[in-house]
């Protein structure tokens, strides 16, 4: 089980989880929003076309969010497995990864998705304060988690495993493991 995918809006914790995990699991955190951020701020022309995107909360588009995954997903690490965390975030990229996969014989083993109640999540993201934590840009990614992102759940149904995100880190990466385990 170690080609997983975590689903779930901004400020649900997949970027703390994907951490705790990718160490019990030994296969790399990928976080397409952490990728973009390393692009902005080393000034790369992605990181120049990703900026404002980024800064409003919208989706960076596909063309570019694909290639950069595809790069990712081809690096030595990435070969037995990965975590992946703010990927795919819509309906083509998740075709995309799909075939990404496919072309080496591999499909997901599972996408959690971490429940947490929207007070929870947007107290959450007020308190964190990253660049593009202001309310407005909250509210923005919110709103394209419902419309984009949470389609997937349906897409994604026959390897979804729900797991509550409310809790210490240490008690969800638990629920996390478990709920892994007992579907190998
Ligand atoms: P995150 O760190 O996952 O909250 O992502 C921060 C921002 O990066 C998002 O609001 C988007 O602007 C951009 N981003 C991250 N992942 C994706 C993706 N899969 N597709 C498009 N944009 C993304």
């Amino acid at each position: 089980m170690t080609r997983v995918v975590l689903v779930g809006p901004p400020g649900a914790g997949k970027g703390t989880q994907a951490d705790a995990l990718s160490q019990k699991l030994s296969v790399p955190h990928i976080s397409t929003g952490d990728l973009f951020r390393r692009h902005v701020s080393e000034g790369t022309p992605l990181g120049e076309e990703a900026k404002r995107y980024l800064d409003s909360g919208e989706l960076v588009p596909d063309t570019v969010t694909n290639e950069m995954v595809r790069e990712r997903l081809a690096e030595p690490d990435a070969a037995d497995g990965f975590l992946l965390d703010g990927f795919p975030r819509n309906a083509k990229q998740a075709e995309v990864l799909g075939n990404l996969l496919a072309e080496s014989d591999f499909k997901l083993d599972a996408v959690i998705q971490l429940e947490v109640p929207e007070e929870v999540v947007v107290s959450r993201l007020l308190s964190r304060g990253r660049g593009d934590d202001t309310e407005d840009v909250i509210r923005r990614r919110q709103q394209v988690y419902w419309s984009e992102t949470a389609p997937l759940l349906d897409y994604y149904h026959d390897v979804l495993i729900k797991v509550d995100g409310v809790g210490d880190v240490d008690d969800v990466s638990a629920r996390v493991l478990d709920a892994l385990h007992a579907r190998r």
